[in-house]
């Protein structure tokens, strides 16, 4: 099931991109395994997924000490800085910088461990009292401050609210990244990804649409 979800995914990712100006050159599909057990992800390695999502440092540690190394690991979940030695050695790139703190805390433990990640702000395009992300207005310092310390900023990232219309989110996050000189966007999920392509992702990140229903309750 996972490999003729792999195709239809990546078939629908190509006609989106057909279809609109906006779109970016490539996408990078992620496959966000929160929640989900490790024959699947292993199903998903064997059809030649590249690049896999995890939402909390410790669960991933776990996971993938048991299984090939993926081309590519993404921190898409939020992280404490508590947290940030483990992220920096295990993850390739972090979607997740949302807040000065945690920008100085990664740029201090990169260069003690000699090793570059990838970093995407994240924005709080909703403003919801909830949820990660830097509020939009603050976005432009955050990068500045992030680019001062020296990590390798790269895009955007944000999670619409549920249950509006994510085109203006999505449109809000491109804004910003643009007017920052930043190519890449993180956006979309399994319930609008074609849309997210559409307006110019570079990255999304599926679960259930790959991967079918989670099997453990888990953010
Ligand atoms: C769970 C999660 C996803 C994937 O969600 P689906 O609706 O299962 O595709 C994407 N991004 C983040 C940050 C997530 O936590």
């Amino acid at each position: 099931m996972i490999p003729e979800n792999l195709v239809l995914l990546r078939s629908a990712i190509a006609h989106a991109r057909a279809e609109s100006p906006l779109a970016a050159q490539s996408v990078h599909l992620i496959g966000a395994c929160k929640g989900q057990p490790e024959a699947r992800i292993r199903e998903a390695l064997a059809a030649g997924l590249a690049d896999f999502g995890e939402n909390r440092v410790q669960e991933a540690q776990e996971r993938w000490e048991a299984l090939p190394r993926p081309a590519r690991l993404h921190l898409i979940g939020p992280l404490q800085t508590n947290k940030v030695r483990e992220a920096v050695a295990l993850f390739d790139i972090i979607h997740s910088v949302d807040r000065e703190r945690l920008a100085e805390a990664l740029a201090m433990e990169m260069g003690r461990q000699g090793r570059r990640v990838e970093c995407f702000v994240q924005v709080n395009t909703g403003e919801e009292a909830q949820k990660a992300g830097v509020p939009p207005h603050e976005a432009d310092a955050l990068i500045a401050r992030c680019r001062m310390l020296g990590l390798p900023v790269v895009g955007l990232m944000c999670v619409p609210p549920a249950g509006v219309p994510p085109a203006p989110h999505f449109a809000l996050l491109r804004k910003i990244a643009l007017h920052n000189g930043l190519a890449r966007l993180s956006v979309g999920m399994s319930s609008d990804f074609e849309m997210a392509v559409r307006m110019g992702a570079t990255h999304v990140r599926i679960g259930t649409a790959l991967f079918g229903e989670r099997q453990t309750a888990s953010r």
